[in-house]
């Protein structure tokens, strides 16, 4: 049998020209979602992209900006993977930070630095070349694999949902593959099997019509702060939320993802610096668990009365918390804003609840079957023992995989951990790079030898908020 190794090394290091110059195509070409700049044109090149490689394309117009179809389909196939990423970037902004143009992509200490290069071009393209390697070496690909490039991704993923319900039947697979985010911090790759998903809410206390004068009032008309954060008061006690019914549905950690928590990378001191909060001490179980299977219930604002400069001795008419709350696998947003709506009711119905948005989480089991074979190509393909993480503690639509689509899902971030995307100097090391495009054709060959549950297996592996 031949050796993908030899044969996916030396293939690639007599393409990396090639390789590069494609990647710097797209890079060149900017493509800012929230300002509409470059949006038709970067969506033509990635099509140019899929019929160079020789996979078949096609582009979806939506409300926003086209999300742009790829596939390579043999009916000997028995496995179909969709590979998900962006061809969308943020603004370059600040501009006068950036040491060359963000889109002219120029390679300084082994990194290729332009807006994009990591968030996300670096890494859709890599999985695209990865699949044209694996075919220029073997004339086929082992599965079958569509992908999804959409435009919105850096504007809220505002409808990327509703087209896959849309297209529900072309998307079908068997897995999603997400390559999108940061490795870890040590270089190795990571596999993320969930995200944390979201509720927003504020609450409002309304007394007056409009601020009065404190003396002249004061003891006569009520203060609306206090009523808030008495309200505030009794939904926490310590660490725990006592809002009856927050809690229902979490699903606790499984004695494998047990096992997962305890390998994860713990450094307690980085943690610290990174958080700029210096007396954070956290031992490395309550920190993960409370990251990736707790929700969390946090007052992001909270604001009232006169808050500019000077004073003015005022009783505010109206007192504002903004709740930015994480859920977890196994929480219903739905069901979580009743519980709140019915604590407001019971406690303080004279504040206003008003919902805001929400996302919820996702959570693909650590004993799929896939997840163990794209451990396995990532061991092969870098030589070091990727690091599994059960959710990350952030938000992305991941729901539209495992809820709509009903397939499990997993996200490899290909791009260094100091990619710095969002930010000036944006970059990705080459090295990097070039390790996606071999990781790609390992994940491939791995996802080839995995059974896949029919339909109705799959939702058995793949817990989703219901
Ligand atoms: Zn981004």
């Amino acid at each position: 049998m031949r050796s993908l190794v030899n044969d996916v090394d030396s293939f690639i290091s007599r393409n990396e020209k090639y390789y590069l110059e494609r990647l710097f195509r797209l890079l060149r070409q900017p493509s800012i979602s929230t300002q509409n700049i470059g949006m038709a044109e970067c969506a033509s090149l990635v099509q140019e992209l899929f019929s160079d490689c020789g996979i078949e394309n096609r582009r979806y117009e939506t409300e926003g900006h086209p999300i742009i179809y790829g596939e390579w389909l043999h009916p000997d196939n028995e496995t179909t993977v969709l590979i998900y990423g962006h061809y969308d970037v943020q603004p370059p902004d600040p501009l006068d930070e950036w040491e060359s143009d963000p889109f002219e992509p120029e390679i300084r200490n082994g990194r290729i630095y332009a807006r994009g290069a990591g968030d996300n071009k670096g890494q859709f393209v890599a999985s695209i070349l990865g699949a044209k390697t694996y075919l220029d070496i073997h004339g086929r690909l082992p599965v079958n694999v569509k992908w999804i490039i959409e435009g919105e991704e850096e504007a809220g993923s505002r409808h990327l949902a509703t087209f896959v319900e849309q297209h529900r039947a072309l998307l079908q697979t068997d897995l999603v593959y997400t390559t999108d985010g940061s490795s870890h911090e040590s270089g190795a790759q990571s596999i993320l099997l969930g995200v944390r998903g979201a509720l927003g809410v504020e609450l409002v206390a309304q007394e007056a019509r409009w601020d009065n004068h404190s003396g002249n009032l004061g003891n006569i008309v009520p203060n609306p702060v206090w009523r808030l954060t008495e309200l505030l008061h009794t939904m926490r006690k310590g660490h725990q939320v006592t809002i009856d019914g927050f809690y229902d549905g979490v699903r606790p950690p499984t004695p494998h993802e047990e096992q997962i928590l305890r390998r994860i990378p713990y450094d307690l001191e980085g943690i610290r610096r990174k958080s700029g909060y210096d007396a954070l001490d956290i031992d490395s179980d309550t920190y993960h668990r409370r990251l990736m299977f707790e929700p969390t219930l946090n007052v992001s604002g909270l604001f009232s009365g006169h808050t500019g400069k000077g004073g003015r001795s005022i009783i505010p008419a109206r007192a504002t918390a903004r709740l930015d709350i994480r859920l977890v696998a196994g929480q219903d947003p739905d069901q979580v804003y009743e519980a709140l709506a019915n604590h407001v009711r019971k406690h303080d119905a004279s504040i206003t609840l008003i919902r805001k948005g929400s996302v919820p989480a996702s959570r693909t089991s650590a004993d799929h079957p896939a997840v163990l074979a794209i451990a396995k190509a990532l061991e092969q393909s870098t030589g070091r023992r990727p690091v599994i993480q059960p959710s990350l503690g952030g938000t992305l639509p991941d729901y539209v995989w495992t809820r709509i689509l009903n397939a499990p899902s997993v996200i490899v971030p290909y791009a260094n951990y100091d990619q710095n995307n969002h930010g000036p100097n944006e970059n990705i090391e080459i090295s990097y790079f070039f390790r996606a495009i071999r990781s790609t054709c390992y994940v491939l060959e791995q996802l080839s030898r995995v059974t896949f549950n029919e339909q109705s297996g799959q939702s058995a592996h793949t817990s989703t908020v219901k």
